[in-house]
């Protein structure tokens, strides 16, 4: 046998050392460069295997819609991962590098991906259970492409919900949110990331790292304005805010996203009492902490002024990992020339590093760096679609059913002799999904991902002699014309996404509102509407006969017509406050002048017909 010296035995790539050991004996290893390398994540559309060797590149993301090629298969996602992953291992320590990528409603950039409804629909069910089996299978369908790391979940309160990302915090209540952070063993299962058991273990391959975002405050933004200002004293933060950041560090969380926006007037992105002395060292948080797609350019005002600042800043706050997607050079010989000039001390960049290792020996990419397609058959499965439609029934809630209690239209019989089914959503999977599905801001149509509109839900759950007519935007006189036994309306919100959904009217965009008002003069109707939020429908609701709001209930469409066709009854309870006009906003549960149109925790039921 040949006596294997100190130098040669690489304890770090040892899976039987314990973890402090490994990343103790990688970090003396490193160089400077190869330390920022690991600090940095770029975007997919500029990265190569060239780069990440020359870089020593730490993570790749998809932004939002970054895909190798239109409806990119699961076999392409692995490959490209793959390819990427060969640059990172062919480094001279052999470091696997991250993938990144928004899973945010089920792996929706992805085509054939189960798409679950936004959190906003699930802060409804109230069912922490169903969330944490949403993260498992949201996990086994980004595992199945490769990818180990998902920006998720967004556990924002949010406030105000002229806010665009209304739709991605699951209340307005930070006990519901709190109680959603179940989604995180869900994704990650049992990992111990901020365990300080030393103990050796295998990183499972069904799970991805989990990233509770956007810290903190972002929820809270005066108006609700996007990426703004969140005006609010210390305790209000820590009281509405920051207790679903505690739920995530208790349950594991391996990553913690800073937010855009501001506290008290101080970018949260260069906070170091807020990012360093509260996450980390109050709360104890041992994963790592990423910045926002180009956060610490916004630091300054315009973005990216004064670039050295920004890095200096974001760095000093104790932000471990930078999404420098586009111009990263930039950020390395920053960041390499400020540890030099003794700027930015060595101490911070350990820390950071040790962070993010930490989270890659958890992860077990050390171990198994390069995926296979042995979970390609997850994607989409009946198995999650399932799941889906369960989320998608328990997500809804009647806010009306009947003209007067004594006279319910829902459940609506399955036998009649001809039924219309209109509005722009009725028949459009895009819509139904909302923003961050395939596109950043969503898209329009069917073709872009795998699923079943309302629309075909409807003919699906109907007696094979009712006739279904289909219309996007009937008027009145078609209505009167056609003697339908009962009309189902499908309006809403178009897709959106951040600061493009900000919005101050809040009303049904038109022609939905048209719609509305066309076909229930006519003719008895049940509304289902598919938004990220409240909308003002007080002018409407009283023309209807039933008012359901479905949120963006994402590809399962027989969610909603399992509920409306009385198969399941309707459970749902709001996790948010119905307001009655824009000019009462922000208005929340527990408000002095709590007038709302529906209170938080309001839901009608029906009973389940047995058939
Ligand atoms: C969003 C984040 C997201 C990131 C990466 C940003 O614009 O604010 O929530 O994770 O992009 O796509």
């Amino acid at each position: 046998m040949v006596a294997v010296s100190e130098a040669e035995y690489m304890k770090y790539k040892d899976p039987k050392q314990p973890l402090g050991v490994r990343i103790k004996d990688l970090m003396k290893r490193m160089t400077l460069e190869e330390k920022v390398g690991q600090m940095t994540q770029i975007e997919r559309k500029i990265a190569s295997p060239d780069i990440m060797k020359q870089y020593f590149i730490g993570s790749i993301l998809s932004g939002g819609g970054s895909v190798p090629a239109p409806k990119a298969s699961a076999e392409t996602w692995v490959n490209m991962v793959n390819e990427f992953q060969k640059g990172a291992l062919s480094t001279r320590l052999g470091i696997p590098m991250l993938y990144g990528i928004d899973a945010i409603h089920g792996h929706n950039n992805v085509y054939g991906a189960t798409i679950f409804p936004h959190n906003v629909g699930l802060g409804v069910t109230r069912d922490p259970e169903l969330v944490k089996k949403i993260g498992a299978a949201t996990a086994l369908e980004v595992r199945a492409t490769g990818i180990p790391y998902t920006f998720a979940p967004c556990i924002a309160v949010c406030r105000d919900p002229r806010w665009g990302r209304c739709y991605e915090s699951y209340s307005e209540d930070h006990k519901i949110v709190q109680a959603m952070t179940e989604i995180i063993p869900g994704l990650q299962g049992d990992m111990p990331t901020n365990s300080r058991k030393g103990v050796p273990f295998v990183g499972d391959q069904t799970k991805v790292v989990a990233c509770a975002k956007h810290f903190v405050g972002d929820g809270g933004t005066v108006k609700g304005i996007d990426e703004n200002n969140t005006v609010i004293d210390f305790n209000h933060l820590l009281s509405i805010h920051m207790p679903a950041y505690l739920d995530s560090i208790r349950k594991g969380v391996a990553t913690v996203m800073v937010s855009y926006s501001s506290w008290n007037g101080k970018k949260m992105h260069g906070n170091r009492d807020l990012v360093t002395g509260f996450l980390k060292d109050k709360l104890k948080f041992r994963g790592f902490v990423i910045s926002d797609w180009e956060g610490i350019d916004k630091i300054t005002s315009p973005p990216h002024s004064n670039y050295s600042y920004s890095v200096q800043a974001g760095v000093q706050a104790g932000i471990d990992m930078m999404m420098v997607p586009e111009n990263f050079t930039e950020f390395v010989d920053d960041l390499i020339l400020q540890v030099k000039n003794n700027i930015v001390p060595m101490s911070r960049i350990d820390d950071a590093v040790k962070r993010i290792l930490r989270v890659k020996f958890v992860m077990g990419l050390f171990e198994k760096p390069l995926a296979d397609l042995s979970l390609a058959a997850q994607l989409g499965s009946q198995e999650h679609r399932q799941l889906a439609r369960e989320a998608v029934r328990k997500s809804l809630v009647l806010l009306k059913n009947g003209k007067t209690s004594a006279t319910p239209l829902l459940p609506l019989p399955k036998k009649a002799p001809k039924i219309l089914v209109a509005g722009t959503h009725a028949n459009d999977l895009g819509y139904q999904c909302g923003g961050w599905t395939i596109e950043w801001q969503g898209l329009q149509g069917n073709d872009h991902t795998v699923g079943t509109t309302i629309l075909t839900a409807v003919t699906k759950a109907v007696d094979p002699s009712t006739k279904v007519i289909y219309n996007a935007n009937p008027d009145t006189e078609f209505v009167k014309s056609n003697e339908f036994s009962y009309a189902i309306v499908v309006v809403g919100e178009p897709p959106y996404a951040e600061f493009d959904g900000d919005n101050t009217n809040l009303t049904i965009p038109e022609p939905g509102a048209s719609t509305i008002t066309n076909v229930c003069k006519a003719v008895k109707c049940v509304v289902v509407l598919i938004s990220g939020r409240p909308l003002v429908i007080e002018p409407y609701i009283s023309n209807t006969d039933a008012f359901v709001a479905a949120w963006l209930p994402g590809t399962e469409g027989q969610g909603v017509t399992d509920a409306l066709f009385g198969d399941h009854a309707f459970t749902g309870k709001l996790a948010r406050t119905w307001f009655r006009t824009v000019d009462q906003l922000p208005m929340n549960v527990g408000d002095a002048h709590y007038d709302p149109l529906f209170p938080f925790g309001f839901g009608l039921t029906t009973k389940a017909i047995v058939n």
